[in-house]
């Protein structure tokens, strides 16, 4: 199979772009995210068409942030998105006429950075996307496992804390109220909040408050070595990495990847993440360790991930 377009679905943006069997991105299209649940088909058809301009497309995939079934073909539920048992597939498949996969958008991105990215080599690779939230993606014996019910890799929901944290999916305590770029910045602002005199690059940077504080001052703060910037990476860390111990136990893969946004800093985050995963990793002294790698691919992976998917069909 040759050509396929991958399907990115953000909140502001919907990104069509035509992925080769290399998963480089020969053109992209992008539309505004509409606020209904029909707009976002009539915007995803839109966008395909777009990006198909002169080149012979066989299937597009689509990563969407939700429960999708384990038929790649229905959203069951979205948190940011009106939709509950959405016949995605369907839809698109009528408005663009080419074979459609709905997949996961963590599951996607984790796909993206096995084949093409961080993950080339290894046959068994866990995801994680530190972004406002936290998602996941496993990929055991060179497959990505969806679960029987294709809702499998749910990371972030992992009760990490009992009767911890309240978390939008109505549970308390889940691992993304710990590690993820929502709990960087309730890190900082109470840091802040408790010693102004250890921010003070940090509080420059936004509004001179400390409810003015957000996730990009933070990452400039920390590169200035403001203290608590710093140190807010790496209580992160800390729980990102302790995190990925409990994930070996799991699964025992030969590489953690870890993406999303935070993951930008690179070493300022994997550093610590690192020491932090060697210190709860069970018999770390006698077992041989999981390497814990930045992903590569950026904002991307989701993208390519869901082209090769579709390709793959
Ligand atoms: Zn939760």
């Amino acid at each position: 199979m040759g050509l396929t377009i991958g399907v990115d679905i953000g909140g502001t943006k919907i990104a069509a772009g035509v992925v080769d069997e290399e998963g480089q991105i020969l053109s992209m299209f992008k539309v505004p995210t509409p606020p209904t649940a029909e707009g976002i088909v009539d915007a995803i058809a839109t966008a395909v068409s777009g990006a198909s301009e002169g080149h012979r497309i066989e299937a597009v995939g689509i990563g969407a942030a939700g429960y999708v079934d384990d038929k790649r073909a229905t959203v069951l539920f979205a948190p940011n998105i009106n939709w509950r048992h959405e016949p995605l597939k369907d839809k698109v498949e009528q408005r663009v006429g080419l074979p459609v996969v709905v997949e996961n958008d963590a599951n996607a991105a984790a796909w993206g950075e096995y084949r093409f990215g961080a993950g080339q080599g290894h046959d068994d690779v866990i995801c994680i996307t530190l972004g406002t939230g936290l998602g996941g993606g496993i990929i055991i014996g060179n497959k990505l496992r969806r679960g029987r019910f294709g809702v499998a890799a749910e990371f972030g929901h992992i009760r990490v804390v009992p009767d911890g944290l309240l978390c939008g999916c109505g549970s308390q305590g889940c691992w993304e109220q710990y590690a993820s770029g929502r709990a960087l910045v309730r890190y900082a602002k109470q840091r802040a909040n408790a010693t102004p005199s250890s921010a003070t690059i940090l509080l420059s940077l936004g509004d001179g408050t400390v409810d003015g504080i957000e996730g990009k001052h933070i990452s400039a703060a920390a590169r200035q070595g403001d203290a608590v910037a710093i140190d807010s990476f790496r209580e992160l860390a800390r729980w990102a990495g302790a995190g990925l111990a409990d994930l070996a136990s799991l699964f025992d893969p030969s590489a953690f990847i870890v993406g999303g946004g935070v993951s930008d800093e690179g070493e300022l985050v994997l550093d610590p993440i690192r020491k932090s995963f060697r210190r709860w990793l069970i018999g770390g002294e006698w077992r041989p360790h999981a390497q814990v790698l930045a992903a590569q691919l950026g904002g991307k992976a989701g993208l390519v991930g869901a082209a090769d998917l579709a390709r793959q069909g």
